[in-house]
């Protein structure tokens, strides 16, 4: 394809606002890319390079202006060029309003009015340009890139500034070039978008796409070596996943950075950033966990967290300073150590396990890391008490929290869905008064389970004494039971010191006069008819007993009133 029909129909979609058009046109663009289709379906994305390679054409935007400079005559600095950049806002405008002669009266010379320019020559001139390595290498990027806009007419300049410098801004995402290979060559959406899951490769899905249909894209795989993007999290609840899910899977949340490891016994080890960026020289720790503890071809996702001299975990800046160290590794090793934690397997052994569910996945990680050194433990729990304890021990172990994860859900590269959540911080906490109490069961019995919190209303110490007389209630309102977070220890201190405050019993149900005020740590805040106060907490958790605060000072329904618009 000549670079200038490239620019026409770049310019063409530019200016066009209509989704469903611009799928159109960026259809009709692959449909008439013939050889150069790998090359159109990166650059009317702004790429030079498929996603997953790790090269780069590394040029700053400065170094584009000068090329652009040069081209423009010797009358033009860079600081010209920047200052129209500042005036117009944006490069490829700036490249479009030179005139870049050279070459074009040459061109024209031969009898051509065009550049001549190919899709072809572009993307070759650019790869050739992102080999330049050492010193010079600058110079010698400049003086290509300047040959290269030498050759441009206006709009082609605008196009090869923008893909320069990846900003091609003509309102192409990835959706739309998804439905763009799907309406090009007759094939099923879900069929393009799993094979970009696998591949990363927009290049390849549209040829393979093209040239071998549905059946060619469902034939891709995973490879070993070729990064696949992250699964993402959103931040979530206990209680929402529980609502959600029959049971939830419970993970530590480890504070570190994001790892994907790609190890063949017999072929090598690389290992990737949550970016699928080459990280495998600033990591040799990892390579070496692999090369010690992995004997079969895998594809592991997990996180890398910096370690102090007694094993305990470090913040995650640490670990960025080791990724950022390219050079020198072994210096900083001394001062990081850095060691993986997996939590996930998307291939093993041949298999590609995106499709399997969460657990059978977690299965197979468990059989990979058969001594468990290194493997993310999994629990699988419809037990508010059971995630409170892993998430305490996360805690105390010095990690982040949880994660909670659909136990069924598939492994959605790039995803940030709703079978993944990290669950949020708690809140403020509150301070709030027990009124009533259940008696636990079984071994319980004899002990205190179960307790009725309440706020109080803001006329409660003030009212005195006739109106508690009146109902010893009066001037506190329910809004939640809290059994979670407590120790047996703790129940049988709790019941020791409620007992005494018990004015009536029916059943496992105990009506228990304000005296105790517990602090207690929830999730949200909810409007309910549950309660009598209208509200309800989600996921309450015991924190402690308030010795030091009277009942009269706990706090009040317009507080929880407050917190609960402010969410
Ligand atoms: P955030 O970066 O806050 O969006 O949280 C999501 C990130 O937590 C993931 O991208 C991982 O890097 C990290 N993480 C730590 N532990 C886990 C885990 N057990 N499962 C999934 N992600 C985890």
């Amino acid at each position: 394809m000549e670079f200038d029909e490239f620019a026409e129909r770049a310019g063409e979609i530019e200016a066009e606002t209509a989704d469903l058009v611009v799928v159109d046109l960026v259809t009709g663009l692959l449909s008439a890319a013939s050889d150069d289709l790998p090359t159109v379906v990166r650059f009317v994305q702004g790429r030079v390079f498929p996603a997953w390679e790790s090269t780069t054409l590394d040029i700053g935007p400065n170094y584009c202006y000068e090329a652009i400079a040069r081209a423009a005559g010797p009358n033009v600095s860079a600081d010209d060029v920047e200052e129209r950049l500042a005036d117009r806002g944006e490069i490829g405008d700036v490249a479009a309003s030179y005139d870049f002669g050279g070459q074009r009266g040459l061109g024209a010379f031969a009898g051509g009015e065009r550049s001549g320019l190919t899709v072809g020559e572009v993307a070759d001139e650019l790869g050739t340009l992102a080999t330049a390595e050492g010193a010079g290498s600058q110079d010698a990027k400049i003086d290509r890139l300047f040959g290269l806009f030498n050759r441009c007419d206006p709009e082609e300049a605008r196009y090869v500034a923008r893909i320069v410098l990846s900003e091609m801004r003509i309102g192409v995402g990835e959706g739309t070039v998804r439905d763009a290979i799907a309406g090009a060559f007759d094939v099923p959406v879900g069929s393009v978008e799993r094979a970009l899951q696998v591949s990363n490769d927009y290049g390849r899905v549209a040829v393979v796409a093209r040239d071998e249909g549905e059946a060619g894209l469902d034939a891709m795989r995973l490879e070993i070596g070729r990064p696949v993007q992250s699964m993402l999290a959103q931040a979530g609840t206990v209680a929402g996943a529980l609502e959600d899910w029959a049971e939830a899977a419970v993970e530590w949340k480890f504070d570190g950075a994001r790892v994907q490891l790609h190890h063949d016994p017999d072929g090598g080890t690389s290992v990737f950033s949550r970016n699928m960026e080459d990280v495998t020289d600033a990591l040799p720790e990892v390579v070496e966990f692999a090369d010690e503890r992995v004997d079969e071809p895998v594809i592991l996702d997990g996180e890398v967290v910096g370690v102090d001299d007694d094993g305990d975990p470090l913040p995650f800046q640490e670990v960025l300073r080791r990724f950022r160290r390219k050079h020198d590794v072994a210096a900083t090793r001394e001062d990081v150590a850095v060691r993986p934690v997996f939590f996930d397997c998307l291939h093993r052994d041949g298999d590609d396990l995106l499709d399997a569910a969460l657990t059978e996945r977690h299965d197979s990680l468990t059989e990979v890391l058969d001594d468990g050194e290194g493997l993310s433990e999994l629990w699988v729990t419809d037990d508010p008490d059971g995630i409170a304890g892993v998430e305490a021990d996360s805690l105390e172990s010095g990690h982040e929290g949880i994660m909670l994860k659909n136990p069924d859900s598939t492994y959605s590269p790039g995803r940030r869905g709703k079978n993944w959540r990290k669950r949020k911080p708690d809140v403020e906490t509150l301070d709030l008064v027990v009124t009533g109490a259940e008696w636990g069961e079984g071994r319980r019995a004899s002990l205190l389970g179960t307790f009725l919190l309440s706020a109080r209303t803001e006329g409660a110490s003030e009212r005195g004494s006739d109106a508690r007389e009146s109902s010893p209630h009066a001037g506190y309102e329910t809004l939640g039971k809290v059994a979670t977070g407590i120790t047996d220890e703790e129940l049988e201190e709790l019941t020791d010191l409620l007992e005494p405050h018990v004015l009536s019993e029916d059943g496992q149900d105990v009506d228990v006069a304000p005296a105790v005020v517990f602090e207690v740590g929830y999730e949200e805040i909810q409007e309910s008819p549950t309660y009598s106060s209208g509200y309800a907490l989600r996921f309450p958790r015991f924190l402690a007993v308030r010795d030091d605060v009277e009942p009269a000072d706990a706090d009040s329904l317009e507080r929880v009133e407050r917190l609960a618009d402010r969410q």
